[in-house]
């Protein structure tokens, strides 16, 4: 029996009738403020002006049973209007549907808006919703997302980057990653990239120096250098033993940064810019890192990020997700090779709970979903609101 086209693609089950019929969706878009304006290397080549504030999108789900289900999104400079633009334009198209056949939905709204594009904007304003729906069914489930995906692992290691950045004086840097180090994060990132590679130099070593060779280092260069320049810093960071060198290239320069991988010991990451997992897919296949660093928010939801998990877990890569803690942490724990989170508190004010480090890892929540609810004093920070209902 054949069955009709149109039939094809009804809802997978007839639950969206019931109790997981999707009601209501809010999106709410904070302007969270920084406590210092930070620059990396793309502030001093004169690319970007320094960083002062990050836009969040929250999307919040409902179904009729009274299951609910949040998650974000961000933007760090320009974007946070048009993504709360495109997901208020789509988010109707959630309304009625069944909040368990998150892979379908995800599809359904990359269809709703594919005139604008499978990636970018598009992709990270459907990134709220999705994230929102893996928190719904893991909540529903009883289980942290980690444990609803597989998890390998109840703790992450963790590593801070924001007491690193190069707006930062070396002797805060210090006394940031002391702080940290005694919180039990267990790495230290420092940026570099600056003009004069040589002061990047005197940073690495103060901070190598006073540390010691047990705590490992990253490096994080914001794609500023150029090839050349890559290769012959790349050679002279040898000697520090880092635990990797991140974005020393142009984010989309996968051949680039396939030569650098293959020539240094150094292991080489980066990831964290792309938008889709076609744009994943080409640099894996390339040989372009020895960490992928994709971000669940950047690369459209939770939905795409497993596929570019799987495609680096079957390359034999390490894993590194970029920012978003807060989701990260779960993802990583359900990810086969030992992986790294990055420790960032720029969120938290949006949040009622924090997440507890110990002995350089960052322990999975055992709350059920990601563990996250809004605090209401984040409404200060409120700038956009909607509510869609059926
Ligand atoms: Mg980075």
């Amino acid at each position: 029996m054949t069955i009709p086209v149109a039939q094809r693609f009804q809802p997978a089950s007839s639950a969206a009738a019931g109790a997981d019929r999707i009601d209501r969706v809010r999106l709410t878009l904070f302007r969270l403020p920084l406590n210092t304006a930070i620059s990396d290397a793309k502030v001093l080549t004169g690319r970007q002006k320094p960083l002062t504030e990050v836009a969040v999108l929250v999307a919040e789900i409902a179904t009729a049973g009274g299951h609910n289900g949040l998650g974000f999104s961000y933007s760090k400079r320009a974007g946070g209007p048009a993504l709360y633009a495109h997901a208020r334009e789509i988010a109707p198209e959630l309304i009625g549907e069944d909040a368990n056949d998150i892979a379908r939905l995800w599809t359904k709204l990359t269809w709703a808006g594919a005139s604008v594009g499978r990636s970018g904007v598009a992709a990270q304003a459907i990134a709220a919703t999705d994230i929102a729906l893996w928190d719904l069914k893991s909540k529903r489930a009883g289980l942290p997302l980690a444990k609803l995906l597989g998890a390998h692992r109840a703790a992450v290691r963790c590593y801070n980057t924001s007491g690193g950045f190069l707006s930062t004086p070396i002797d805060d840097l210090l006394h940031n990653a002391e702080r940290s180090l005694t919180r039990g994060i267990g790495g230290i990132k420092i940026k570099v990239g600056q003009p004069d590679a040589a002061a990047d130099l005197r940073r690495l070593e103060t901070v190598r120096e006073h540390f010691g060779d047990d705590v490992p280092l990253m490096v994080d260069a914001n794609q500023q250098w150029d090839r050349a320049t890559a290769h012959r810093l790349g050679r002279v960071l040898e000697q520090f033993k880092l635990e990797w060198i991140e974005e020393p290239l142009d984010a989309y320069d996968a051949q680039g940064h396939a030569a650098l991988a293959d020539r240094l010991d150094t292991p080489i990451a980066t990831g964290e810019m792309l938008t889709s997992v076609a744009e994943h897919w080409n640099l894996i296949q390339a040989g372009a890192a020895d960490f992928v660093q994709p971000d669940a928010p950047r690369v459209g939801g939770i939905t795409p990020f497993l596929r570019v998990a799987a495609l680096a877990d079957h390359a034999g890569l390490r894993l590194a997700p970029h920012f978003a803690m807060e989701i990260h942490v779960h993802l990583a724990a359900a990810y086969p090779g030992e992986p790294w989170v990055e420790h960032f508190e720029w969120l938290e004010p949006l949040w009622n709970e924090r997440l507890d480090l110990r002995d350089g890892y960052m322990l999975v929540p055992a709350r059920p979903g990601l563990g996250l609810t809004l605090n209401e004093d984040a409404d200060a920070y409120r700038a956009e609101r909607a509510e869609i209902t059926s």
